[in-house]
């Protein structure tokens, strides 16, 4: 949730998680109770508010010895695309998950210093200012970018020494304005701290079908990506494996932010 609030990367790796949930457990887990990290990880990976990626086979059950499998394996989790949006775009999911987390594990409220250390806590007044407005943002740029789409102006071309599709700057600032400032790949391995000359993120806004092959030119196949990341995208080995994770990725964002409108 702390990711999500902050638009860190959706998803992480076990071998990561498996440190830092190590570590919170120790410090606010129940007196008396074994470290587990894979105890969650599974556990949450047969609901639908969490994914597990990039593993082969069956996922073990959480009880037993699981530990050695996803050692081995090392997927991918984290929160479900869905969930993920919806706790990153309202404070108000995010309160009402920390309540029942609260009442459920805590015997009352989460602890304070549990949530300032997960992000939970760090900038509450500014979370909560900007929830709704980017939502109704976002939909008023969409909504350009279909005026522009029914009027055939994706059709046009502009004049210059070879033939480049117009690309709508609505469709871009959409995608950075859903982005929140943050690379879109769930895998990112981490963007650049710094900023450009704006002041802003430095984030490239990229097709994930070309538009020289014709994809569409809206944020619904857009992504906002790290310099690091549109490297993979363009000519990494993987680029093809990152490509298909991206298309999911932009569809489930765009109608992750739909389901709220
Ligand atoms: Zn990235």
């Amino acid at each position: 949730m702390g990711r999500a609030a902050n638009r860190r990367p959706r998803l992480v790796a076990w071998r990561d998680a498996r440190f830092e949930l190590s570590d919170l457990m120790r410090e606010y887990g129940q007196p008396g109770s074994r470290l587990t990290p894979e105890f969650p990880v599974l556990a949450l990976a047969r609901t639908e508010l969490w994914e597990l990626q990039g593993h082969v086979g069956d996922v073990p059950a959480a009880h037993g010895n699981p530990v050695p499998w996803l050692d081995e394996q090392n997927p991918n989790c984290g929160l479900a695309v869905w969930a993920y949006e919806l706790l990153a775009s309202s404070e108000g999911a995010r309160a009402e998950a920390v309540a029942s987390l609260g009442a459920r594990f805590f015997g009352g409220s989460v602890p304070e210093g549990l949530l300032a250390r997960v992000g939970l806590r760090a900038s509450g007044s500014a979370a909560a200012s900007r929830s709704s407005a980017p939502l109704e943002l976002y939909w008023s740029l969409c909504s350009t970018v279909e005026a522009a789409e029914a009027r055939g102006d994706h059709e046009r071309m502009t004049r210059s020494t070879r033939e480049q599709p117009v690309r709508s700057a609505a469709a871009v600032r959409a995608v950075l304005v859903r982005s929140g400032g943050r690379c879109e790949n769930p895998l990112c391995a981490g963007q650049p701290d710094d900023v450009n000359q704006n002041g802003e993120p430095i984030l490239e806004v990229d097709h994930v079908q070309d538009r020289g092959q014709w994809g569409r030119d809206h944020p619904i196949q857009m992504i906002a990506l790290c310099p690091n990341c549109h490297a993979v995208k363009t000519r990494g080995r993987t680029r093809e494996r990152l490509r298909a994770l991206l298309l999911l990725e932009a569809r489930a964002r765009h109608s992750a932010w739909a389901r709220q409108a």
